[in-house]
């Protein structure tokens, strides 16, 4: 049985009394309101929601997952910062992540002074159990991430289940791509697996990346100890509401992915015939990893041309990853790449 005690929690977390702020104490909207020393003039001088009750109850509907086991960060950068803050010890606690990845699980592990492991994946950017396996017994291993589909690869990760499956620890799965994927979400395996997190975004498929909103989906006893770290006012009210309106607005959204996702078809078909370019990269996200003659040179020539792709040489030899734009600045990207 997998329990939420302390050889997974850190001990401080577990015994911490959270903050309690004046909008937790009193709730409702109708009265005089001087709890808060907030300013009683302006459009902005109220202090906004410190659990996001609105935007959770739409995400609830969305995704077809009580309020309670969704929480709201400051970007999914704040839901991997809290989960390390929440389950590794500084100075003493692992966790484990692939290569190549999303490089800001390695930023977090140093910023919160915890050792990450990095598994290399495979050819076809898989996750290679058997070695992925030799780390589980190793009692200081508290987290996996695994970002699926992966960035900068592309890729949809398979038999990701296996990991809850296998690890005692907790495994959070990032889906920040998840939506331009035919590949179904993991949110839906939170009941079956309490040791799991599911991180999502408004920054990519909800083209909210300005209003750093992230969402983490897991079982209901970790979301209250994300909710107990958290900063108490940790969603902006501007962007709270942001994010509400976007849902609102679910054909639009439909609508914006459907033509990122035929831009995608588009890039690719006339990346084939780019005489700099080796190797198109199959992709589920809204980017495209390509490989090159010399991605540093194909770098810096296309930033003279004012077009700005990330170089992703070291991390993959000679790859570039495009993001997929609009139909005009997708032909402006092929067009100063054919003259390379
Ligand atoms: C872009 C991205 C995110 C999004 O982070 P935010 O803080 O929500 O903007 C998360 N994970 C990965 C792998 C990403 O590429």
């Amino acid at each position: 049985m997998f329990e939420l005690d302390d050889k997974i929690v850190r001990k401080n977390i577990l015994d911490l009394k959270p903050y309690s702020s004046a909008r937790d104490e009193f709730s409702g909207d109708d009265g005089v309101f001087l709890d808060a020393n907030e300013n009683p003039f302006g459009k902005l001088n109220r202090y906004p929601d410190p659990h996001q009750r609105e935007l959770k109850k739409k995400l609830s509907k969305i995704k077809s997952v009580p309020s309670e086991n969704i929480f709201i960060g400051n970007g999914s950068d704040e839901v991997i910062d809290l989960t390390f803050r929440i389950f590794c010890n500084p100075g003493k606690d692992k966790a484990l992540t692939f290569s190549p990845g999303y490089g800001m699980y390695e930023v977090s592990a140093q910023v919160n002074d915890v050792g990450l492991i990095k598994v290399p994946l495979n050819n076809s950017f898989q996750i290679d159990f058997e070695v992925v396996e030799k780390y589980l017994n190793d009692k200081a291993l508290k987290l996996i991430f695994v970002c699926s589909p992966n960035n900068p690869t592309g890729n949809i990760i398979d038999n990701i289940e296996l990991l809850p499956k296998i690890f005692k620890g907790i495994v959070v799965i990032d889906e920040a791509y998840i939506d331009f994927s035919k590949a179904d979400s993991f949110i839906i395996k939170i009941k079956e697996f309490p040791n799991l997190i599911v991180s999502q975004t408004f920054s990519k498929a909800w083209g909210l990346a300005a209003s750093r909103v992230g969402t983490a989906y897991a079982s209901a006893k970790i979301i209250s100890l994300f909710n107990k770290v958290k900063h108490p006012y940790n969603v902006s009210g501007l962007n709270q509401r942001a994010a509400l309106k976007a849902l609102e607005n679910y054909f639009g959204f439909e609508k914006r992915k459907s033509i990122i996702l035929k831009q995608k078809s588009w890039l690719e078909k006339q990346l084939q015939s780019i005489p700099v370019v080796k190797k198109i990269y199959p992709s589920d996200a809204n980017f495209i990893l390509v490989e090159v003659t010399d991605a540093d040179n194909v770098y810096s020539e296309l930033v003279n041309k004012k077009v700005i792709i990330r170089n992703r040489n070291h991390l993959v030899k000679n790859c570039i990853r495009i993001t997929v734009g609009t139909p005009d600045e997708n032909k402006k990207l092929i067009k100063e790449l054919s003259e390379l």
